[in-house]
């Protein structure tokens, strides 16, 4: 299948998320990373957004709370280019009322191609890959010949 580029700068932009059990995790996670993270355009759901402001100090462009809408917000931004980075801590094991969202937001960042976070480990080796300070080519699937693909009204009976 032919792809597509899309250019990562060197200062990507970055979602961070943490359901409320997974919240701690990754303050801390932030924390120890705050000075790799610093130069980067964050981007969080509401609650966990305003909990990295006040632990790492500068400023965070929060959305929505995940619940009221902000997991899809993210989603949203994956599909405009706006976003080129998730890291996302979700709780394996709460059910949660926003969990349509969840799973929607990590179907984004796979039909985009952006890096995805889903715990401590993964977070941990992304962020201090090379790549993270450096342009990077992303390939994306050319879904033209899905966007082209025609819907036949009245597909012809079969004989
Ligand atoms: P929150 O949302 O940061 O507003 O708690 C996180 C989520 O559950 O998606």
């Amino acid at each position: 299948m032919p792809h597509t580029r899309i250019v990562m700068l060197n200062d990507k932009r970055i979602a961070l998320v943490a359901h409320d059990n997974k919240k701690r995790d990754l303050l801390e996670w932030a924390l120890y990373n705050r000075d790799l993270l610093a130069h980067h355009d964050v981007y969080a759901t509401g609650t966990t957004g305003k909990a990295l402001e006040e632990a790492l100090g500068f400023g965070i462009k929060k959305l929505q709370s995940g619940p009221l809408g902000g997991d899809q917000q993210i989603g949203a931004k994956i599909a405009s280019n706006e976003i080129d980075f998730l890291i996302f801590f979700w709780d394996p094991l709460e059910p949660q009322p926003h969990d349509p969202d969840v799973k929607a937001l990590l179907r984004m960042a796979v039909v985009w191609n952006i890096p995805i976070a889903c715990n401590r480990a993964s977070a941990d080796f992304m962020i201090s890959s090379p790549l993270m300070d450096s342009e990077y080519d992303r390939l994306v699937p050319d879904y033209d010949y899905y966007r082209n693909r025609r819907f036949a009204p009245n597909p012809p009976e079969a004989s």
